[in-house]
């Protein structure tokens, strides 16, 4: 069987399929006869529990580290609570609970508790009573609930959605890749699958409820499906795809300390997106001249409280040494849309994208911009530091998150931190409000870069996360290659440069044109870097940028797709 999504990160995987469901525990309430088995049911689903707990945990300080471990530690002792314990079973001994009926009562009841505490740290213990619930009712119920951190053998996971930190949680020694029912190629699950290198297939809309556990799935994440139960000749066919894609890795690889020149010796930069310190080693790897994009929101996303100043510090200073003096631009808090913060209570969202995200968000708690601010600051002495504001719309958003910088720059100063003078302030062109002003925005910025994620869904009105309208997903269309212009041209004018850290910086077609456009930096996946490298070194400055004046006068989105394919695959060969 062949199940068509959207290609999300480039490979191809031949492994069994992993089902990971969110359990769905109907837990009713029941008036038991037998007293005494309800109380050993208890009991064995409490030691399951700490069994499969004691499991993950083992796992998780051999796959991750034992920091992280510890988490389960806590776990084990939220079983083991007297006081839960007796609550549970004098609901079942007094009342004639159901053992489920019960449990959940008094977790729910300790959550509660938790949840209404002034100290974030044990209201963050709710989720984790939570959790543990989840597992003994499950036991209960005889439901049984999948744990992504258990996958001990090679497997592709096919789930409903995977939101980033579940994407994080994935083990990339035996998850060989995963495919999913929602999201599109720019979905921040998408984006972290292409950082971890593992191939992933997005927006299928129905795999979930088609594939079995166990079954054998070959999945193309380049041409963005997944076939099940494949026959030999498939599979055949496959691994020598595999085997072909693996030769021209090794092609690529030759650039890896080249500069990125095209044929007629027209320089550009290419960089690349990161979303933890960690990632460096991928840059590095890859051989990638900076980072176009750290992505700080995951620095809050995998953290139980808001990051220190002095947390933050470290992560920015360990990044800007890593690379000498390359340039490293780092974007401050870019939380709502699809990215949300365990601790962060934020108002529901009729349209979470178009809401209080990002600069927004940061403007209106202060506080906590300016912890980061300060914390880039006193990283800037470390390396070549480029702070950037995501979802800028206004001049006056820009001119006020540059003040608050100022502020910070000078409170430092008066404590007699060290800050560098030289480090440099641009934003992120996301939003058709600021394409259109380009020009006037490159009179007061340091440098732009396109946002081309973003400036897709809100220049389509097309949800980046709804794959029903993935098809507005049209990086090639001309009115989005016309807003790309201005933006390039806006910038050259007030001598400053313009790279794009959206995907479609990556993209082996649109690359060429955004070349032809003027384009000075592109920040992709480390995994493009060499392929992208490779490209560009085929072809001319000359020829891209005829080509790109050319596409810019024609209708459609496919006609620029098809004109530039062709053109590409003659010039190549
Ligand atoms: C973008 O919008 O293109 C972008 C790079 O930011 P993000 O994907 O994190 O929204
Ligand atoms: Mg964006």
């Amino acid at each position: 069987m062949k199940i068509i999504g959207i290609a999300a990160s480039d490979g191809i995987s031949i492994a069994k399929v992993y089902r990971l469901e969110s359990a769905v525990l109907d837990i009713k309430k029941d008036l038991v006869e037998n007293i005494e088995r309800e109380l050993q049911e208890l009991e064995k689903a409490l030691s399951n529990s700490v069994i499969e707990i004691q499991k993950i945990r083992n796992n998780t300080a051999k796959n991750i580290d034992e920091e992280h471990a510890m988490i389960f530690d806590a776990h084990i002792q939220i079983l083991k609570d007297p006081e839960m314990d007796r609550q549970v079973k004098d609901l079942i001994q007094e009342n004639k609970y159901n053992a489920a009926y019960a449990f959940q009562t008094v977790s729910e009841t300790f959550s509660q508790i938790f949840e209404s505490m002034d100290n974030d740290y044990m209201k963050e213990r709710a989720a984790d009573v939570r959790d543990v619930s989840k597992r003994v009712i499950s036991h209960l119920l005889n439901v049984p609930i999948s744990d992504p951190t258990l996958i001990n053998e090679e497997v592709i996971v096919v789930a409903r959605d995977l939101t980033p930190s579940d994407t994080a949680q994935l083990n990339r020694k035996f998850v060989k890749g995963f495919i999913t029912n929602i999201g599109g190629r720019t979905s921040h699950s998408a984006i972290m699958a292409r950082s971890l290198e593992i191939p992933a297939v997005v927006g299928t809309k129905n795999v979930l409820e088609l594939v079995k556990n166990d079954e054998l799935m070959i999945l193309d994440g380049i041409n963005g499906f997944a076939i099940t139960n494949p026959s030999d000749e498939q599979l055949k066919n496959y691994k020598n795809i595999q085997l072909e894609l693996l030769e021209k890795k090794k092609i690529w690889a030759t650039l890896k300390d080249s500069p990125t020149l095209t044929l007629d010796s027209h320089q550009v930069e290419l960089a690349a997106n990161i979303g933890s310190p960690e990632d460096i080693d991928s840059v590095i790897k890859n051989g990638a001249e900076g980072v176009g994009l750290y992505r700080t929101e995951f620095l809050y996303m995998n953290n139980d409280n808001f990051p220190t100043e002095d947390e933050q510090f470290i992560a920015y200073k360990m990044v800007l040494e890593s690379l000498d003096n390359k340039r490293i631009v780092i974007r401050t808090l870019d939380i709502g849309g699809d990215k949300e913060l365990s601790y962060l209570k934020m108002d529901p969202e009729l349209n979470p994208f178009l809401g209080h995200r990002a600069l927004r968000l940061c403007l209106s708690n202060v506080d906590l911009f300016k912890t980061q601010l300060r914390a880039l600051l006193r990283a800037s002495i470390y390396g070549n530091l480029h702070i950037m504001f995501p979802m800028v719309a206004t001049l006056d958003e820009l001119r006020e998150a540059k003040q608050i910088l100022k502020t910070c720059h000078k409170e430092l100063v008066n404590e007699g931190r060290l800050v560098s003078e030289n480090y440099q302030v641009g934003i992120m062109v996301e939003i058709p409000s600021v394409a259109i002003l380009a020009d006037q925005f490159a009179k007061e910025v340091d440098f732009f870069s396109i946002g081309t994620n973003d400036l897709i869904q809100y220049t389509f009105a097309a949800d980046r996360m709804n794959e029903k309208v993935a098809y507005l997903y049209q990086p090639y269309n001309p009115s989005l290659l016309r807003l790309i212009k201005m933006v390039i041209d806006a910038s050259h004018k007030e001598g400053i440069w313009t790279g794009m850290c959206g995907e479609m910086a990556g993209d082996q077609i649109a690359a060429p044109i955004l070349l032809g456009l003027g384009l000075d930096e592109f920040s992709m996946s480390a995994t493009s870097v060499l392929q992208t490298r490779y490209l560009f070194s085929k072809i001319k400055y000359e020829d891209m940028r005829k080509a790109a004046e050319k596409v810019l006068n024609f209708n459609t989105n496919e006609e620029v797709r098809n004109y530039m394919s062709k053109l590409i695959n003659e010039l190549k060969k």
